[in-house]
């Protein structure tokens, strides 16, 4: 037992110890972002949102004194009926960032493992290290998609999380049909099998794998989590779902939910997005244009490029990425430097605008011939 007389430190240390990366500092004077600053890092759209997303955000600030829906029905229908996932399978949040963190709190007590490749988008674990569960990382494959066999020979008796990235952040590769279905079939009915699809709109429509298809076949619990906040456009109004195997784990992310975690506007705009299909799909094919034009220019100088089924490119040269980013950021260009896989490490580079994707290539390259 330990000596309750004695203050422990405020913050706790078992919240001094969670291991996130610091979100890079970008300062809006007059609450806009600067147009100096070409946002290369954070994987958002170029692009405003839909007009009729901005329109029904518009109407719905106007009510902004009453709490908005909590249960957010009008959105759950709208994406049940395209899913075909019933509305009580349905939960929503502030950003599907709230919701990854969720995911630890409903299947993770103290003690507890979670799977997960690394690197990886870093929100799910650190809800696991707020439970005070354990994270067991598993390097991704060299092509950047998450290594499935690997994976499931990390599993333990402990193991109650398996954590999936596909298309995975930060390497842009998605799991193949055999892999997912491996996953599907293998990870236990006594874990939940999180599959983290906030790409899912860049990563359909193709030869990929169906995820909610071949989850019918799974007898354990399981979440897809998909979010607003990149094909649609929206990062800053913070919407996000997560579709569950059944109405029980639904209930359970309700319990620890926030309420009324999405706001009027957001749950309104997101409604209006999600129904202007049309909006979405040309702006993932403008993203995806440009994202090929931009690997061609890449690898015209040098440059190895991952596999992308995303909004970023992962990029690796004979050189140091950490110092390339740096100097890209003394000429107002923001892209994220990762240690993976080597010393080199590798760059991601979110597909911006045309004008931001000629910079950036025109950036690099002086800065190859500088060194
Ligand atoms: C961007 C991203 C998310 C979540 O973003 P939200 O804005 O919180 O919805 C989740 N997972 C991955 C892999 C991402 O890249």
């Amino acid at each position: 037992m330990p000596d309750q007389s004695i203050p422990h430190p405020i913050p706790v240390p078992s919240v001094e110890a969670i291991d996130f990366p610091a979100l890079p500092l970008m300062p809006e004077a007059g609450d806009r972002p600067s147009g100096d600053l070409a946002r290369l890092n954070l994987n958002e759209a170029p692009m405003s949102p839909s007009p009729l997303a901005l329109a029904a955000a518009q109407v719905a600030l106007a009510d902004s004194h009453r709490y908005p829906d909590h249960h957010a029905v009008a959105l759950a229908g709208t994406i049940a009926a395209r899913t075909s996932i019933a509305a009580d399978r349905i939960v929503f949040g502030n950003g599907s960032g709230e919701l990854l963190v969720q995911c630890a709190q409903v299947s993770l007590d103290r003690g507890d493992e979670a799977v997960m490749p690394d690197p990886t988008f870093p929100t799910c674990g650190k809800g696991v290290q707020m439970t005070g569960a354990h994270i067991v990382k598993v390097p991704l494959r060299p092509d950047g998609a998450n290594d499935v066999a690997a994976m499931l020979s990390a599993i333990t008796p402990r193991t109650r999380l398996f954590y999936l990235c596909t298309p995975n952040n930060p390497t842009g590769n998605i799991l193949g049909e055999a892999d997912l279905e491996r996953a599907i079939r293998e990870v236990p009915a006594t874990c939940l099998l999180v599959i983290d699809e906030a790409y899912f709109e860049f990563a359909c429509g193709g030869d990929e794998p169906d995820t909610l298809t071949l989850l019918r076949s799974r007898t354990g619990p399981w979440v897809v989590t998909r979010t607003f906040s990149k094909a649609y456009c929206m990062a800053g109004l913070r919407v996000g779902y997560a579709l569950c195997s059944d109405e029980g784990l639904k209930r359970g992310f309700s319990r620890i939910r926030h309420n009324f975690n999405v706001s009027r506007p957001s749950l309104a705009a997101a409604r209006a997005a999600f129904e202007d299909a049309a909006y979405m799909r040309a702006a993932v094919a403008e993203t995806v244009a440009r994202r090929e034009q931009l690997r061609a220019g890449l690898e015209r100088l040098g440059f190895a490029v991952l596999p992308s089924f995303a909004n970023f490119l992962t990029v690796r040269f004979n050189g140091s990425a950490a110092a390339l980013a740096q100097a890209l950021h003394g000429q107002g260009i923001a892209v994220q430097a990762l240690g993976w896989p080597d010393a080199n490490g590798s760059l991601r580079i979110t597909i911006g605008a045309a004008e931001e994707n000629e910079r950036v290539l025109a950036a690099i390259e002086n800065q190859l011939e500088a060194a």
